[in-house]
């Protein structure tokens, strides 16, 4: 095999064989394949796309790079949740762990942020003592303990995908439907659990802008997972605007635990019950006990206080909170007709809340905390959101970019939005 040969195959339309497939990936994974081979080959694939047998094959080929994990000594049955990110999506906090009340186990395995969307990890390392990296024996025991847990990928889940994915970010090759969904469904397959449900998300704070691009990712995502006997399940999701009342790391912990408390904003809490839902309806559990009922009688709640202290966090503590804030008031009086999902993601990362480079630090306290979204009645020189940060220098780039995301007109009415948009299954 010649990496030069597989490069030149996909640059002139033609298919990749199984072989080809097979070798291309474990010669990257071994050094053997240069990063700027791959990089040429995911050009490639970017401009000529993928057929459905290449599509398996190389799902197949990054899953095998790396360990399968296996939870059938558990005694529930397992289910999990993808989001494509999004801006002030903190849903995984309030969902594990209530659908770990209603008796199925979820064993997520989440990533960090980069640029404007916030990373699940991020948000709960701002709990005091709350650790990511746990070994394989550390995430059964909490599954076992608390029925949900939310943790870092460990280095020996899908290596093919966490190289290739670094080399796609570098080289504006992350944009292409068969290379993301190949990504995601690699890690969710080897990570074991026996159902999935998608939250793709669509709109200006999302990765696919457009109705279209997101239905044609969440096809092409159900479709690898039913094929891997997974139950795949995916919901298309608005992410025009952002969800609920924060942007940042503290801040979306204590909205989450609001959720968790029977109260939070109303968005936050309705895709929260209804990702649950369909959680406990892919891996046949639509019979238990109701998701709204676990946040109104607290089980939720428990679940989410043991989730955190099997993995050294104190549910207890007090969040971190940034050294500085400023408001931001409205210029005018009206409705608000548009706050930009993109805008608020772009405000919140340069506070601190996000990163530019995968190493970056980023900041617990940091974010934009929003008093006024769609639909609401503003008069002029009311506050429209609260800006916060360790580094004050910040806030004039961050004041910019929400200017630019807020729309208050003084006569046309809010335009409706639904929050699910669509549903895909096999
Ligand atoms: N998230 C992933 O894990 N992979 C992608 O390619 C894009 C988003």
């Amino acid at each position: 095999m010649d990496a030069v040969d597989v490069i030149r195959t996909k640059r002139d339309g033609g298919e990749l064989s199984a072989e080809q497939i097979d070798w291309v990936i474990d010669a990257y994974v071994r050094g053997v394949v240069a990063d700027e081979q791959m990089a040429a080959l995911a050009m490639a694939i970017l401009f000529r796309g993928m057929t459905g047998p290449e599509l398996s094959r190389w799902t197949d080929a990054m899953i095998r790079s790396g360990e399968r994990m296996d939870w059938s000594q558990l005694d529930r049955p397992t289910t999990d949740k993808h989001s494509t990110g999004g801006v002030g999506d903190k849903i995984t906090l309030p969902l594990a762990p209530t659908v770990a009340a209603c008796g199925a186990a979820v064993p997520q395995l989440s990533g960090r942020g980069l640029g404007h969307t916030g990373g699940t990890l991020d948000k709960l390392e701002s709990i005091p003592g709350w650790r990511a990296s746990l070994s394989n024996a550390e995430m059964l025991a909490v599954l076992r303990e608390a029925g949900a847990v939310i943790c870092a990928a460990g280095e020996g889940l899908a290596p093919a995908d966490r190289k290739l994915y670094a080399l796609r970010d570098v080289t504006a090759t992350v944009e292409s439907i068969p290379l993301i969904a190949s990504s995601i469904m690699s890690k969710k397959i080897a990570e074991g659990t026996g159902a999935l449900v998608l939250d793709v998300k669509v709109g200006s704070g999302a990765f696919m802008k457009t109705r279209e691009d997101a239905r044609e990712l969440a096809e092409t995502m159900v479709s690898l997972g039913e094929a891997a006997g997974v139950r795949t399940v995916a919901l298309l999701t608005d992410m025009s605007t952002p969800l609920g009342l924060t942007a940042g790391n503290a801040m979306e912990v204590r909205e989450s635990v609001e959720v968790l408390a029977g109260g939070g904003p109303a968005d936050v809490v309705e895709l929260t019950v209804t990702l649950a839902r369909e959680m406990l309806a892919a891996c046949g559990m639509s019979g238990a006990k109701d998701p709204a009922e676990a946040l109104r009688d607290g089980s939720a709640m428990d679940s989410w206080r043991r989730m955190i202290r099997a993995q050294g966090g104190d549910p207890s503590a007090p969040l971190p909170a940034a050294a500085a804030h400023e408001v931001f008031a409205a210029s005018s009086s009206g409705v608000v007709t548009e706050l930009d999902a993109y805008a608020v993601g772009v405000a919140a990362w340069r506070l601190g809340a996000g990163r530019a480079r995968k190493e970056d630090p980023v900041q617990a306290g940091a974010g934009v905390e929003l008093h006024k979204k769609v639909g609401d009645r503003v008069t002029a020189g009311e506050p429209l959101a609260t800006l916060y940060t360790d580094e004050p220098a910040r806030f004039h780039s961050a004041l910019a970019e929400l200017d630019s995301g807020y729309r208050i007109s003084d006569s046309a009415g809010p335009v409706e939005r639904a929050l699910v948009l669509d549903r895909v299954s096999a």
